[in-house]
């Protein structure tokens, strides 16, 4: 039965999926407001929009992010491309049967869907559908050879193979089909950095003159557990600086940016925290962060601090033990104060540099809290960390996180030398923080209800909405005819400034009534006068504003 026909109680309703949401008008105005503010601030400071695809390779965050990370480990969204669903079922079907070696029928089964299989992967890599990799011909020509020789040897004398024979038999078909790839695995952005560096790299950015400036705003995708302020589709506006110099105040410029928008947005309570991290070691000296990991862990390893750690800490002694200094389990903390801090144990260099970031921070008036125990996980971050928290947000109070990333370029593939630094501000959280602060309100105004009465004033009233609209007014034109208090009612409701009537009467005298919203004000006016009565100042837009 159609879903249509089913009745009312039986049919399905669709929700959104779990940790996915709808912005909806009037909330979807103040995203709209914010995202219009962002792009100002950005642009202002001569940053360009970069426009990234939402999948990419899973080999491309699973080697900038890192493997270790819980985002890599479990949040990605990945899956197969490709459209090989019969060819899927039917390597899922090889790869749990189970046949006996002694009986014919059986094995019959076996050898008839291999060969099927086979036949169809060769069409499938004939016409492109399937990768011409060199492992999937390698796994091809083995299943041929295993089915063939399958075939001549088991039929219909299979109960003279002796069972392990058969059973290595078996599982070499079951390697073989297991070793063909489909498609591309291929995920779901969790975070844009990587897509950034890997278009820099792909389109030779670093031989544009100067040090490339890039923003984006967009959806990021994380199987995390959903809860206020955790989605797991959320979204991220970010920017990042790529080019040759690592100068302090290109940090510092990058930071001012974060901090001018969220001034904008009259965001007062948060706390932006900065650290240094160090450097990591290169092939000419060994880098500041080594020796203080091998340090730290080294502390984290004496008995009666190890003794005291939790579970997951005891284990990032040996795997990471910088993300020691993140936890925040509350009976950890007191240890960790102790632990020695990375800011004492800086290189010359990385000491300098942390030293003229604050200074131009400082020379620029962005307020900052030193957070020693600020860290990343990751290999290639370096020197400049920082993050930025909001005491409004609740649990989840990270805004902004970001830092120096000097050795990813190389590290996807791409030209020696090139720096970069940048951050990934979260937006659902920030709209949090604005709706919270009560400070901005956007809202999207009806400027205009045309209310029209009369098949005779229908052409007119179609013919001024549209003028009204190339003027840029918001204008509501009901489809259907409505009665004049019905029709005021709806104005109000809709929070409309001014009714344009049209009705019999307006024809028949060739002049239009407005009426204002605000204090019923009623007046009559010419068509020719109707685009300057709402040029501004009647009707000036107003921003979001305090
Ligand atoms: P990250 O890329 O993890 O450093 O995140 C940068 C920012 O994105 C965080 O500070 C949050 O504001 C935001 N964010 C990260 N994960 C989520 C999520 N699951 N839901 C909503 N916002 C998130």
């Amino acid at each position: 039965m159609s879903e249509a026909a089913k009745p009312e109680n039986e049919r399905r309703k669709f929700r959104a999926i779990k940790g996915t949401r709808d912005i909806l008008p009037p909330d979807s105005a103040l995203w709209n407001w914010f995202e219009k503010t962002a792009r100002g601030v950005m642009e202002a400071y001569n940053f360009g929009e970069i426009r990234t695809p939402i999948f990419e390779e899973t080999e491309l965050f699973a080697r900038s992010i890192g493997g270790e990370t819980d985002v890599v480990s479990k949040e990605m969204y990945t899956f197969a491309d490709h459209s090989l669903s019969h060819l899927e079922w039917m390597r899922n079907t090889i790869l749990v049967r189970r046949s006996s070696h002694d009986d014919p029928i059986d094995v019959n089964i076996l050898i008839q869907l291999v060969d099927s299989f086979v036949s169809h992967a060769e069409a499938a890599t004939s016409e492109g559908e399937m990768p011409k990799t060199s492992d999937n011909a390698r796994a091809l020509d083995r299943l041929r050879a295993l089915s063939d020789r399958t075939a001549t040897f088991l039929v219909p004398q299979t109960a003279a193979m002796g069972k392990e024979e058969f059973e290595l038999y078996a599982n070499q078909i079951r390697a073989a089909v297991g070793a063909l790839k489909f498609g591309d695995l291929i995920t779901l952005r969790p975070e844009a950095t990587a897509s950034v560096v890997r278009a820099y790299i792909e389109h030779g950015m670093h031989t544009r003159p100067g040090d490339q400036k890039l923003y984006y705003i967009g959806p990021m995708f994380r199987r995390e557990r959903p809860q206020k302020g955790r989605y797991r589709q959320f979204y991220q506006i970010g920017a990042e600086v790529l080019g040759t110099s690592d100068a302090p105040a290109i940090d510092a410029e990058l930071i001012q940016m974060l901090t001018d928008l969220l001034e904008r947005c009259q965001i007062e309570k948060y706390t932006l925290l900065i650290n240094s991290i160090g450097c990591p070691d290169t092939p000419e000296r060994k880098g500041c962060r080594p020796k203080y990991v091998e340090l730290l862990r080294a502390k984290l390893r004496e008995p009666e601090i190890f003794s005291k750690l939790g579970a997951d800490s005891q284990r990032r002694v040996e795997t990471n033990p910088l993300r020691v200094m993140d936890s925040k389990l509350p009976e950890e903390q007191a240890i960790i104060e102790k632990l020695p801090k990375i800011s004492e144990h800086l290189c010359a260099d990385c000491r300098e540099h942390y030293e003229k970031l604050k200074k131009e921070l400082k020379l620029r008036e962005v307020p900052f809290t030193e957070s020693p125990r600020l860290v990343r996980g990751l290999d290639y971050y370096m020197r400049t960390t920082f993050e930025i928290t909001s005491p409004i947000l609740g649990a989840q109070n990270a805004l902004c996180g970001g830092g120096r990333y000097d050795g990813l370029v190389e590290m996807l593939g791409g030209p020696k030398g090139i720096k970069g630094i940048g951050f990934a501000l979260g937006e659902d959280r920030l709209i949090d923080a604005i709706q919270e602060a009560k400070k901005v309100h956007a809202t999207r105004t009806v400027d205009v209800f045309v209310a029209w009465m009369g098949e005779r004033a229908y052409p007119t009233a179609v013919r001024l909405a549209h003028v009204l609209r190339e003027e840029k007014h918001t204008v509501e034109l009901p489809p259907d005819e409505m009665k004049f208090r019905k029709a005021l009612e709806r104005a109000d409701k809709m929070g409309a400034r001014y009714v344009l009537i049209i009705g019999e009467d307006e024809i028949a005298s060739d002049m239009l009534t407005i009426k204002r919203l605000l204090d019923g004000k009623q007046e009559k006016i010419s068509e020719e006068a109707l685009v300057d009565f709402f040029r501004p100042p009647v009707l000036t837009k107003e921003g979001p504003g305090s």
